[in-house]
């Protein structure tokens, strides 16, 4: 078991490439707390998962990523409850989708505030506890989109963009701690998030794809394994594509 005995956040993991990596956390011997926003789906969840892994702690926080007060509380729980943060994966993000013509200013700003500033607050309620001991790894969710753009995307593309800049920044400031804070960008990856994408589209998106595939949720769940892992010691400040080589 790669993850014996860690104590894991995965945020928005209730769902989709967060549930996944919950999932993955735990069959590798990891307790696990899902911070979604969806009470319903996010007990569904955890019950599944303390039916899958009775073995292992796993607990739900209805929590909002962007709510700065809700998360240090819910974090600050997590900490008393299980003794210490071995892994933070900031998962939790939505899209809302316009050219920019059309985008409105709330677009723009709810996109920012989830997926970035959220990735911001959960880092930050978590980097005192890892800081104090000497240990932890952050694994920050961004995209291909924040790397080669997407038209139609300006917000989410700034989002995840920022989240590449957020997460080189922090692992300059945290590395002396021992504290590793890497990025995965998956690519198009099969949840509900690209199911709503038009079937023509995908196919476009699949010629595009040197693999010819759409990526798995496992796809980008083994990725976030070794970044919590011993196996990934000395990695800090990178950003892993999981894209089937859509932007080389
Ligand atoms: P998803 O299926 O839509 O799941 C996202 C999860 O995040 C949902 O459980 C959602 O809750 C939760 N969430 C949304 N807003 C939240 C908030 N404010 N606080 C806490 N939780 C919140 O998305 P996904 O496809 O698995 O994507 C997961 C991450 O991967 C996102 O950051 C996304 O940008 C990134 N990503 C996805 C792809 C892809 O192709 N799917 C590609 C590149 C990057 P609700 O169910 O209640 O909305």
């Amino acid at each position: 078991m790669k993850l014996k005995d860690k104590v894991s956040i995965v945020t928005g993991g209730s769902r989709g490439i967060g549930r996944e990596i919950s999932r993955f956390f735990l069959s590798e011997g990891s307790d696990v707390a899902v911070m979604d926003v969806s009470e319903k789906e996010g007990t569904e969840t955890i019950n599944f998962f303390k039916h899958e892994y009775p073995d292992r702690k796993v607990v739900f926080y209805n929590s909002d990523v962007s709510d700065f007060d809700s998360v240090e509380k819910n974090i600050n729980d997590i900490y008393y409850q299980f003794g210490r943060i071995d892994v933070l994966v900031n998962n939790a993000g939505i899209t809302k989708d316009n050219l920019l013509l059309r985008m409105s200013p709330d677009e723009f700003r709810k996109v920012i505030d989830i997926n970035l500033t959220g990735t911001f607050i959960c880092c930050k309620a978590v980097s005192r506890y890892m800081v104090k001991q000497k240990s932890g790894r952050i694994i920050n969710i961004s995209s291909v989109i924040g790397i080669r753009g997407n038209a139609g995307q300006c917000n989410y593309a700034a989002s995840k963009a920022g989240v590449i800049g957020f997460t080189k920044s922090l692992a300059r400031e945290l590395a002396s701690r021992n504290i590793n804070v890497n990025a995965i960008a998956p690519g198009f990856i099969k949840t509900d998030m690209t199911e709503k994408l038009d079937a023509r589209y995908k196919d476009k998106i699949i010629e595009m794809i040197p693999s010819g595939r759409l990526g798995t949720t496992q796809d980008v769940a083994k990725a976030a394994v070794f970044l919590a892992s011993g196996y990934s010691d000395y990695i800090t400040g990178s950003v892993i594509k999981i894209d089937g080589g859509m932007a080389i």
